[in-house]
C-alpha cells in the first residue's frame, strides 16, 4: 500500500490551487537599512523592548535550533501556535468538509474531535481495546476511500500508556491516508519517537510540543514533523505569522536549556512512578494504569465524590469517569512534591 501513497490524492483541490498570501517579508528577506514595506510603526512600541517589527514568517532560527535537538532536518518541521493549530490545519489542508473522514481511537484527545467538527469532517471512532490498545481491525474497518487521516495518540491522552510500535507500523503500511501520531508526552516516555521514521513512512506526521515537557504551556509552540511535501502544504495554509516573536525568542532561549528540561523529566517521572506505587496501597483504588507521560489514569471507587472533595481542598484533577473505558477514573498530573503531598493526604483525609 506504502507504493501507492500519493499525496496528491489527499489534498484538497482547494488548497492545491491556493496561491498563498505573500508578505512583506517574503517579498523582501534581504539586508535593507530602511523597511517602509509592511506598514509597521518605526516609532517603536510603548514595549521595553521593541516588537514594532513582524516576525520571521517561516520561524528558522527556531526551526535550526529544534533540527539540532531532534536529529531532523529543518525543511521537515512545521510550527504552529500550539499543536492545535497543527490538527487543525491537517484539518483544513486534507479533508473536505461533508465528504472527507477521519478515524480516532477513543478515549483519547479531545481536541482531534472538535477540530473535525468545526470543519465538518466526519468522525470514525475505533475504541481502543480494554488494555488501551489500537483495535487495528476494527480501524481498517472502518477506512473506506475518504477517509484522509487516522488520528493515533501515544502515549495516549488520558490513559498514559503507549501503542504498540507494531500496531503503529502495520497502520502506516496499510493505510494510504495519512497517519498522525501525536507525541506530546513522548518524553516522559521510555518508547522511542517516531520523528527518525519520516523516511520510511511518507504518509507519517509525528507531532509534539513545548506544552508539556519543556513547561512552556504559556508560548503556544506545537511542532508538526513530515515530508517536505507535507510540510509545504501546512506552510501554504497557515496565517503568515503564526508564531509571535516573544514566543520565538523565549523558544530559542529556552532551547539552549536542554539539560535543565531533561532534569525537569526526570524528576517528573521520579514522582510519576512513586505517586503511583502510593496510589497502589490506597485501598479504594482498584487500578493504577501504568503510565508513559506526566501524569497517572487511577480507577477507584467513587470517583466522582472524591473529584468533589479534592475540590473542596482546593484541589483539581480530571474526573474522567464520564468517558467510555475509564469509567471511574481521575486523572491526575504529577505536581511538585508538596503538591503531590497534598494530594495524597486529602486523599487519607477522605478514607477516614
Ligand atoms: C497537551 C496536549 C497537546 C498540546 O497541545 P498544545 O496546543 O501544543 O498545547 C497535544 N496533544 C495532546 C494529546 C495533549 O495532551
Amino acid at each position: 500500500m506504502k507504493d501507492m501513497f500519493d499525496l496528491n490524492n489527499l489534498v484538497r483541490e482547494n488548497i492545491k490551487k491556493l496561491v498563498p498570501y505573500s508578505s512583506a517579508r517574503d517579498e523582501f528577506s534581504g539586508d535593507a537599512k530602511v523597511f517602509l514595506d509592511a506598514n509597521e510603526n518605526s516609532l517603536g512600541s510603548p514595549l521595553p523592548k521593541w516588537y514594532n517589527r513582524y516576525p520571521d514568517p517561516h520561524q528558522q532560527k527556531v526551526k535550526e535550533a529544534i533540527s539540532k535537538i531532534k536529529g531532523v532536518p529543518a525543511e521537515h518541521i512545521f510550527l504552529g501556535n500550539g499543536s492545535d493549530e497543527c490538527i487543525d490545519l491537517l484539518f483544513r489542508s486534507f479533508c473536505n468538509p461533508g465528504k472527507d473522514n477521519v478515524v480516532i481511537c477513543p478515549p483519547t484527545y479531545g481536541m482531534y474531535e472538535v477540530s473535525a467538527n468545526i470543519n465538518d469532517v466526519e468522525v470514525r471512532k475505533a475504541l481502543l481495546t480494554d488494555d488501551f490498545q489500537l483495535d487495528l481491525i476494527h480501524l481498517e474497518n472502518l477506512i473506506d476511500a475518504n477517509t484522509k487521516i487516522a488520528w493515533i495518540c501515544s502515549p495516549n491522552n488520558p490513559t498514559g500508556n503507549s501503542l504498540n510500535r507494531n500496531d503503529i507500523e502495520m497502520l502506516s503500511n496499510n493505510f494510504d491516508g495519512l497517519v498522525v501520531i501525536d507525541e506530546a508526552y513522548i518524553n516522559f516516555s521510555k518508547q522511542r519517537s517516531f520523528v527518525q521514521e519520516l523516511t520510511e513512512y511518507p504518509n507519517l506526521v509525528v507531532m509534539q510540543t513545548f506544552s508539556k515537557a519543556w513547561g512552556l504551556a504559556a508560548l503556544r509552540l506545537g511542532m508538526a514533523f513530515a515530508s517536505t511535501e507535507i510540510i509545504n502544504i501546512l506552510n501554504k495554509v497557515k496565517p503568515p505569522y503564526n508564531i509571535n516573536q516573544a514566543t520565538q525568542e523565549l523558544a530559542l532561549k529556552a532551547m539552549e536549556e536542554v539539560a535543565q528540561v531533561n532534569d525537569m523529566i526526570h524528576h517528573l517521572v521520579d514522582m510519576r512512578d512513586a505517586l503511583s506505587e502510593v496510589f497502589e496501597q490506597i485501598p479504594t483504588v482498584e487500578k493504577v494504569y501504568p503510565s508513559d507521560a506526566n501524569f497517572i489514569l487511577v480507577k477507584i471507587k467513587d470517583a466522582r465524590k472524591l473529584y468533589v472533595f479534592l475540590l473542596t481542598k482546593g484541589i483539581v484533577v480530571r474526573d474522567r469517569s464520564n468517558v467510555k473505558l475509564c469509567d471511574d477514573c481521575l486523572r491526575i498530573t504529577i505536581g511538585t512534591e508538596e503538591e503531590n503531598t497534598a494530594l495524597v493526604d486529602a486523599i487519607q483525609e477522605w478514607l477516614s
